[in-house]
């Protein structure tokens, strides 16, 4: 059993954590859009930019060297981290975004075709959404989505009567980041395979609170942001299968992606996983994502998850007690995350109301208009844990709610 964590302790590693807001002080509860940031994973960045900055993969001098090295070695540490068994299979993103465009206009224009059917979930990010329509409104192919049940699981026979259509991608999302839902990417990722479908999975808000092992999964594709799991933004992964990636053309051309490139006789491309690196990339943001996986990784995946559960666990409890609570989302707690409305109240004005006491919430659609459309609202008010954070601004912010609806309604 992992040791518990010490959310306290922790706090003293975020400076950002000290800050006021509205004269009170922050209380951050917006982890499923991005988490805040430790020293080490400022430093690291830092220590980049003040001693060793340059160009990778160029260079035969000292610095370019170092920056190659320290960019390559974050690279095994994502490998490690989520279990991909070459660290070739870890291709650098500007984030998951990014990721699932590269994996929609690469593998996605040359395997999906007129007629074909992309199946995803009502439950996606739109980031697992739009790349996807784009594809097939380009190759007349269809996007189906699976429909999600009252409590926020997805409806097992729905996506069970959609795979037996035969679709040839089945790209879902490990965890909600609206509902908190945790699929079982395993158990999918078998079902989506028998039915012949390639498998991708948006892995956003797992990585952050759980351990994730591609391999035992055995899905095609497995993408991840890094600001949300502690690390910089503006740098992400895809994880592929070593043969998919192979077969793949390149998405974006450029620099670093070549082997040799001449006008007469075209250009030939580098092997993994450079080809799909066009371009500088965000060096410091990649050494420091690394930095960001062993820290949390020193923490304890099951002491990540127990702390986050009992803090999700007790804002359902002090939330209940408001009249015309609706939860949204009511599966698992695992991910930190409480989505809810609130009778007679709009999401955007307890949001509000709720930065105003130094409560640091998300209201909206959360990129998750579908969902929104499925349960009928607008949008809802989220709160989403980190490992900082405490009992005690669990209660400022269930105390800061009830206030805010008070006011609200009179
Ligand atoms: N998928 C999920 C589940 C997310 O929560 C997010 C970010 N909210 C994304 C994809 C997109 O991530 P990014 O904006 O970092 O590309």
């Amino acid at each position: 059993m992992s040791k518990a964590l010490d959310a306290a302790a922790l706090r003293l590693q975020f400076p950002i954590l000290n800050r006021e807001v509205n004269g009170k002080p922050l209380v951050y509860l917006d982890h499923a859009a991005s988490s805040q940031k430790p020293i080490a994973v400022i430093e690291a960045q830092r220590e980049y930019l003040m001693h060793y900055h340059a160009n990778v993969h160029r260079g035969v001098h000292a610095l370019s060297q170092q920056a190659t090295d320290a960019f390559e070695n974050a690279r095994t540490i994502v490998q490690h981290h989520i279990g991909a068994e070459e660290s070739c299979e870890t291709i650098w993103t500007g984030g998951a975004t990014d990721a699932i465009n590269l994996v929609a206009q690469s593998w996605g224009r040359a395997h999906i075709g007129a007629g074909d059917t992309i199946l995803i979930t009502k439950m996606e990010h739109h980031a697992n959404i739009v790349p996807w329509q784009m594809l097939a409104e380009e190759v007349g192919a269809h996007v189906e989505a699976v429909e999600v049940l009252e409590n926020g699981a997805l409806d097992e026979e729905d996506l069970a009567a959609k795979l037996a259509k035969g679709p040839r991608l089945f790209a879902f999302v490990h965890v909600s980041n609206t509902l908190g839902t945790v699929n079982d990417a395993k158990a999918l990722t078998e079902q989506a395979h028998a039915a012949g479908a390639t498998v991708l999975i948006d892995g956003c808000q797992a990585v952050p609170h759980m351990d994730v092992d591609v391999q035992d999964v055995g899905c095609d594709f497995y993408i991840f942001s890094g600001h949300k799991v502690y690390g910089p933004t503006g740098i992400g992964v895809l994880y592929g299968k070593r043969m998919l990636l192979e077969a793949m053309r390149p998405w974006r051309g450029g620099g670093e992606m070549i082997d040799a490139v001449s006008i007469e006789n075209g250009t030939t491309y580098a092997g993994l996983p450079h080809k799909f690196e066009a371009g500088t990339p965000h060096i410091s943001g990649a050494i420091a994502l690394g930095v960001a996986l062993n820290w949390l990784k020193g923490l304890g995946a099951g002491a990540v998850m127990d702390h986050e559960m009992m803090l999700a666990a007790q804002a359902r409890k002090g939330l209940s007690s408001i009249e015309g609570m609706r939860f949204i989302g009511t599966t698992s707690e695992a991910a930190g995350v409480v989505s809810f409305v609130i009778e007679g109240t709009h999401p955007y004005d307890i949001g509000t109301l709720l930065d105003s006491q130094g409560v640091a919430v998300r209201t909206g659609h959360h990129c998750t208009q579908p969902l929104m459309e499925r349960y009928g609202i607008p949008g809802t008010v989220r709160a989403s844990f980190g490992v900082y954070n405490t009992l005690q601004e669990v209660d400022t912010f269930v105390a800061a709610t009830v206030k805010a609806v008070r006011m609200l309604r009179g």
